[in-house]
């Protein structure tokens, strides 16, 4: 490796094949280290032997976006957030499956 004295430092970005960063490619680079976090951390879940619609779930359960009747309503979907069964508190996935009194007794 020659050293040459006469150029100047410049920064160099190894995102892009250009070695220039911009927003665009800064974005892009973004992206594509987040699916591949998401594929590691939740790929295992479509890979499961088990039926379509359990997969479907499980993926809904890991990602907090069950219908309940929180997220529902926090998407302009619900009237409101108080739980179908019990009527006592607010009816997140949390609650369908370990708080709700009358779900318990399903499970
Ligand atoms: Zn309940």
């Amino acid at each position: 490796m020659t050293l040459h004295h006469s150029l100047l430092d410049v920064w160099v970005w190894n995102g892009a094949l250009s070695r220039r960063y911009t927003a665009c490619v800064g974005y892009e680079w973004l992206l594509a280290q987040e699916d591949g976090f998401h594929d590691l951390v939740w790929g295992w879940i479509w890979r499961l032997r088990i039926l379509e619609n359990l997969k479907f779930f499980l993926w809904q359960l890991a990602h907090e976006c069950i219908p309940s009747a929180q997220f529902l309503f926090s998407h302009h979907m619900g009237l409101d957030t108080l739980c179908q069964c019990c009527h006592k508190t607010i009816e997140d996935a949390f609650h369908i499956f370990f708080g709700c009194d009358v779900a318990v007794t399903l499970w």
